[in-house]
């Protein structure tokens, strides 16, 4: 007799464990076994679990008696070679096991989840006798199927523990339980109204209609509403039970009536949780400017050239306008765009525009989107095969770069500069920007980024031939950049100028602006009322019991908040060391800068936009509609404000406090300063009036305001790359952060101390550290800082293996449960 091949499949897990595991394929499912496909896998000796087949071969990778493949749910793969290549790149760059890669990519809704099922057990006589109602009822069900969840048994038996009924029934040896996987995705289903085959008929039509007249009034309605809804006989529309009902004011008891006489029928049909927003604009018809032309052209230039695009387009320049031409491009060549963008903040303005132009072919995947319209957004990109209903354009936050693209032909990252793209909790810690260069280069796809004021990396690159640098240095149509001064608040305070946190120059600004009807934005890089409570005897402040920071004051909720842990506590009445009753306020944030400008600028109508106020689903919309409808006169708020809005009547725009932004201890505050600045300072004067900013810091002769105030991003280039060169910082190295974490901080202290001598030992690097990060206790953990500068000349595979083979080593060395090592790699 011949032996059939033993086959084997190497599974991708969703455990945060190296490598893949190997399974046997039992016989009977290797004609549903193919790579791609999710399975149903033994894991440990009591646990099922759900991963995906990677390989199919006949040799066993493991040493260990392999297991069987209990199940293989899919009829074809979601997930292709090329995806994997791109998960195990991400692994592989940023030093994380391959299943965290997958848990980040898989929508939650498509990752299997274990049920508990119910069979009649194989030795079930039949005998009911013995049973009570409730079981009878159970066991009832099961002898017309073969097994029931313990949901649909709850449904049936309406029994509030139904899993106490189920175990005794095991008890009674009269049913079984099984644990099986299921996708939590399901379709949403809709019950569709339709008018039955005999009443299509003229004639037969007309003698219902009298009949109805005569007896029922309700029902007569009903079939008028329907006939006029679907435009009958034609029946161009397909009608939903909920809106016939709706419409004929009529109720469901009167629609019953109908269907049991056989004049309608109802079926039950998929639908779409998509947004399904007609095209408004063509896009055939959009004119770009001479310059947006010439930049779209070299734009394409660099496409033909293979090389990514760098596209440095100063505020208002019309960015936008050029991606929807790409995009249109793509379109008619029928491939998917993949448009990433760094936060939902900017994603609502951004993507009105898109619908505009694309209608139902742009979807929006961002954090906000819930699980079940993320499964059917997958589900349809998996599908894509350039019909006219398919999705082609895909604008979303970092997470988007997983998202299955079945053909790819354009990739967009804007505000390529944001450090929102980078993730750091938890693993993968990857950089969408980086990642998507990677996706385009392995996929062949053209990828431009842009931004008014671009990454020191970008740009060097750029300016080092590795990416096309194509540049749009003028605004759209007639506008002029916004006028930057720079306000001196030590100046205002030593003449006692200052009205609380303004200075007259800001103050008057503003006033100007009301008066001739302009909207104002102020930015306040710290979110709460004040940035902290202190003692005004002996200096002490309250801080966090859990995190080794202040805590913040919160006037809307009266409370102390740690914006690490969440932490809130009542505010004390006195000093906790000396019992002085003198407790001042320091430093302000968002919400003190509302309540003042509100009480400065008496009739203004002020509105917040920071984390706290945007928590809700539609909070950001409601915030930037108002301020779009001119229902707000000035918009306070965080980094959120900063961010590629389009507000066609802002004329001021005040940056509070520009020194905590500059002197914030990081190699990039002189980056990210310039950035927040230009940033928030084109959003003044988009439209026709010039705008005017003004920047409020005690040191107005720091290099950094200098250059904002003149637009100067090429010396601000020259003068950070220059540092960075001679610091060894990035783009001039690769920075690889360890971060050791234990509750005791003796022990993080000592594990931090060996790993970095082990580091030091086997690397040529430079290995700084361990340090007290700044905040250097979180949520009762002690923390330690290493830090790694792999030089950029070299090929970083190897030092990276040995960085993560050291760290396994702590790891093992320290009892894994009382110290933790994260490593981050480009932790920025
Ligand atoms: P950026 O993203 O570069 O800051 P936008 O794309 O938001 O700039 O453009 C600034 C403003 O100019 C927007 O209101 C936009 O609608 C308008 N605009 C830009 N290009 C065009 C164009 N070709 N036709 C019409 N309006 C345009
Ligand atoms: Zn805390
Ligand atoms: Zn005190």
């Amino acid at each position: 007799m011949e032996q059939e091949t033993q086959h084997f499949a190497d599974v991708l897990l969703p455990v945060p464990l190296p490598g893949l595991f190997t399974y046997t394929i039992p016989l009977e499912l290797m004609p549903e076994a193919s790579p791609g496909k999710r399975v149903v896998v033994p894991f440990g000796p009591t646990r099922i679990m759900a991963g995906l087949i990677r390989k199919i071969t006949t040799t066993c990778n493991t040493t260990a008696n392999p297991k069987e493949i209990l199940e293989i749910p899919d009829e074809e793969p979601i997930i292709q070679e090329e995806d994997f290549l791109f998960w195990e790149w991400i692994a592989r760059y940023y030093l994380c096991a391959p299943g965290e890669v997958m848990q980040a990519a898989l929508p939650a809704m498509l990752r299997l989840e274990s049920q508990t099922s119910v069979a009649l057990h194989p030795d079930f006589d039949g005998d009911k006798t013995t049973l009570s109602d409730q079981e009878f009822l159970v066991v009832e069900a099961l002898q017309y199927t073969d097994r029931l969840t313990l949901k649909k048994l709850t449904d049936i038996t309406g029994h509030p523990r139904v899993i106490n009924l189920v175990q005794g029934l095991i008890e009674k040896q009269v049913v079984v339980a099984r644990e099986t996987m299921s996708e939590a995705y399901r379709p949403k289903r809709v019950t569709v109204v339709d008018l039955a085959q005999p009443y299509r008929d003229e004639k037969a039509l007309e003698e219902l209609f009298n009949t109805l007249e005569k007896r029922a009034y309700k029902q007569l309605e009903l079939l008028m509403t329907w006939i006029r809804l679907t435009g009958f006989p034609e029946r161009t529309a397909v009608i939903l039970r909920q809106r016939l009902l709706k419409e004929a004011s009529a109720s469901p008891a009167a629609l019953t009536a109908l269907v049991d006489k056989g004049v309608f029928t109802e079926s039950a049909q998929e639908a779409s949780r998509l947004d399904k927003q007609p095209q408004e604009k063509d896009p055939e018809e959009l004119q770009l400017s001479p310059s947006q032309e010439q930049a779209l052209q070299q734009i394409q230039d660099g496409f033909s050239n293979n090389k990514p695009v760098l596209l440095h387009g100063v505020t208002g320049s019309g960015k936008t306008e050029i991606y929807i031409r790409l995009i249109h491009e793509a379109i008619k060549r029928k491939q998917q765009v993949l448009y990433l963008l760094p936060e939902i903040a900017l994603t609502s303005q951004i993507i009105n525009r898109m619908k505009a132009y694309f209608g139902h072919k742009v979807q929006v995947f961002h954090s906000r989107t819930n699980d079940h319209e993320r499964a059917e957004l997958w589900k349809n990109l998996i599908s894509f095969n350039g019909h006219d209903d398919d999705i082609s354009v895909v604008v979303c936050a970092r997470s988007g770069i997983f998202l299955p693209f079945r053909n790819p032909g354009l990739i967009i990252v804007d505000e390529e500069h944001d450090h929102s793209f980078k993730q750091f909790e938890p693993a993968p810690r990857y950089h969408a920007r980086d990642s998507a260069l990677m996706l385009a280069k392995l996929r062949n796809i053209p990828i431009v980024m842009g931004s008014a004021t671009p990454s020191i990396e970008s740009y060097h690159h750029a300016t080092h031939k590795r990416f096309q640098l194509v540049e749009l240095l003028v605004r759209y149509g007639s506008a002029q950049m916004p006028k930057v001064e720079i306000a001196n608040v030590s100046e205002a305070i030593s003449k006692k100028a200052m009205r609380s946190h303004f200075t007259p120059q800001l103050v008057h600004a503003i006033k100007e602006a009301l008066a001739q009807k302009k909207q104002v934005i102020l930015f306040q890089n710290r979110r709460g009322f004040s940035l902290r409570l202190f003692c005004s005897s002996c200096g002490w402040h309250p801080g966090c019991p859990h995190c080794d920071v202040t805590l913040t004051y919160h006037k809307s909720i009266n409370k102390l908040k740690c914006h690490y842990c969440g932490h809130m506590s009542a505010l004390p009445t006195s000093c906790s060391e000396c019992g002085s009753k003198e407790i001042r306020t320091g430093g302000f944030g968002t919400e003190k800068i509302a309540e003042e400008s509100a009480l400065l600028f008496a009739n203004a109508r002020v509105k917040r936009m920071d984390f706290d106020t945007t928590r809700t689903k539609d909070a950001y919309q409601s915030i930037i509609n108002a301020f779009e409808q001119r229902e707000t006169d000035i918009l306070v708020g965080t980094q959120m404000v900063t961010k590629g809005l389009d507000f066609s009547n802002v004329s001021v725009v005040g940056v509070m406090n520009a020194d905590s932004m500059i002197y914030f201890p990081d190699f990039r505050s002189f980056e990210r300063s310039f950035q927040h600045i230009v940033q928030v300072s084109g959003r003044a004067g988009r439209h026709t009036h010039e705008g005017r900013v003004v920047v409020q810091s005690s040191r107005p002769t720091h290099d950094v305001l200098l250059l904002a105030r003149q637009n100067h991003y090429k010396e601000m280039y020259r003068l950070q790359a220059e540092e960075r060169r001679l610091f060894g910082y990035p783009p001039f190295t690769r920075l690889i952060r360890i971060v050791v974490k234990s509750k005791n901080n003796q022990l993080a202290g000592g594990a931090a101390h060996d790993l970095a001598a082990s580091l030091r030992n086997a690397l040529a690097a430079p290995v700084l550290g361990p340090e007290y990060p700044l905040v250097a206790k979180i949520r009762n953990e002690y923390l330690r800082h290493i830090l790694i500068k792999l030089p950029r000349n070299k090929n970083p595979g190897a030092e990276k293996r040995k960085i993560e083979i050291l760290t396994e080593e702590a790891r093992k060395k320290s009892g894994s449960s009382k110290v933790r090592f994260v490593i981050d790699v480009d932790p920025y």
